[in-house]
């Protein structure tokens, strides 16, 4: 299939045009890649069976793993499911912005979409492209992040090209995702609501807006021989590179010794993730920075790539930092440890 890339930056004519495009793409069935605050979306029309299957292929996704329908504005959910009243505070709060919510669904949308579930995860980007793209096309758009299954999520159309080109009809460039990491995902159940996945819309946030709020074991915990999850996509190997990742605990004088040693028993054959500032002490062949120590927003922000990135080194093995769990940390703990397959090494 012949994929035709666009780039739109502004929201002028042109990009109008390139939007009525899309549009069109989605209305026949066919699947466009969309820019979003988290990461790119694989897009497809969230109402037709033949798109959510189309999706799946194109991912290999296993079709049992359900997909996040995107909204242009949080009223919009009525159509697709039953929503409550903490739908709404949580709308206010958050929508547009990164959180997911799942609702029991109505029969607007087809079971192919929701892995086979009777509830369905509604988000409202905050994204002009992605917001613009859904109101041209007056639906719902169904998408999953835009990689290929089991590999880091894109956080920008050169590793959505390097996946799904000729796999998609169409890839939006809309240049770098602001937050790079996927959106918080919550299931409403009465007056609770459980954290299946954590995002930028973090624990404490959503203790702001409702008073009882779980986290799911499988956020932070490898799953057991045999368990089944609530999230079907927290499986617990994923967002990984080729090259085994190991997270290091221990202080950052500690893990700049770790390093040091390994390079020599290695030599030179590991790479590294790390804060800003380390690579100096570390050297940088092989050594991707991701940000100040404490600026978490910039980890989020980068770390898919820098994951991307360090596959490309030819290296044996990748370290990294283990995250906090605190704050903004908790998702970025989730990732890597799932990047890692649950391979910490204390230091
Ligand atoms: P992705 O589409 O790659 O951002 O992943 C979407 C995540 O949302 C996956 O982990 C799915 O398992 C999860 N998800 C989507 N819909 C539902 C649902 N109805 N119930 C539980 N988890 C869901
Ligand atoms: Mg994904």
């Amino acid at each position: 299939m012949e994929t035709k890339i666009v780039k739109i930056t502004k929201l002028n004519n042109d990009a109008k045009e390139k939007l009525r495009q899309a549009a069109a793409i989605l209305s026949f069935g066919g699947l466009v890649v969309m820019p979003t605050e988290t990461v790119y979306g694989l897009g497809g029309d969230a109402t037709n069976e033949n798109a959510a299957k189309k999706i799946y292929e194109a991912k290999g996704r296993p079709s049992n793993n359900p997909l996040i329908i995107h909204i242009a504005d949080p009223r919009d959910a009525e159509e697709y499911c039953h929503t409550s009243p903490l739908y709404y505070k949580l709308a206010k709060a958050f929508m547009p912005g990164p959180l997911t919510v799942i609702m029991q669904k109505k029969d607007t949308i087809p079971t192919s979409v929701t892995g086979g579930l009777d509830t369905v995860a509604v988000r409202c980007p905050d994204h002009k492209v992605a917001n613009a793209l859904i109101r041209a096309f007056g639906k719902p758009i169904a998408a999953p992040s835009a990689n290929i299954s089991g590999r880091p999520s894109p956080t920008c159309a050169k590793y959505v090209i390097e996946d799904l080109c000729g796999h998609v009809d169409m890839i939006i460039d809309g240049g770098e995702c602001e937050i790079g990491l996927e959106s918080t995902i919550v299931k409403i159940d009465g007056d609770t609501l459980t954290l299946l996945r954590p995002g930028a819309v973090t624990y404490d946030a959503l203790t702001m807006v409702c008073e009882k709020v779980k986290i799911a074991d499988a956020v932070t915990d490898k799953l057991k021989e045999g368990e089944t999850v609530l999230s079907p996509g927290m499986m617990y190997r994923h967002y990984s590179p080729n090259t085994p990742v190991v997270l290091l605990d221990g202080d950052d004088g500690r893990f700049i010794d770790f390093i040091l040693s390994e390079q020599q028993r290695t030599s030179g054959k590991c790479g590294v993730i790390c804060y800003d500032g380390e690579e100096k002490l570390i050297g940088e062949n092989n050594v991707i920075t991701i940000g100040k120590k404490d600026d978490l927003a910039s980890h989020g922000k980068h770390i898919f790539t820098a994951l991307r990135e360090a596959d490309t080194f030819g290296v044996e093995i990748i370290y990294a930092h283990l995250p906090p769990k605190e704050g903004l940390g908790l998702a970025l703990y989730n990732r890597m440890i799932r990047a890692a397959a649950h391979t910490v090494k204390k230091i």
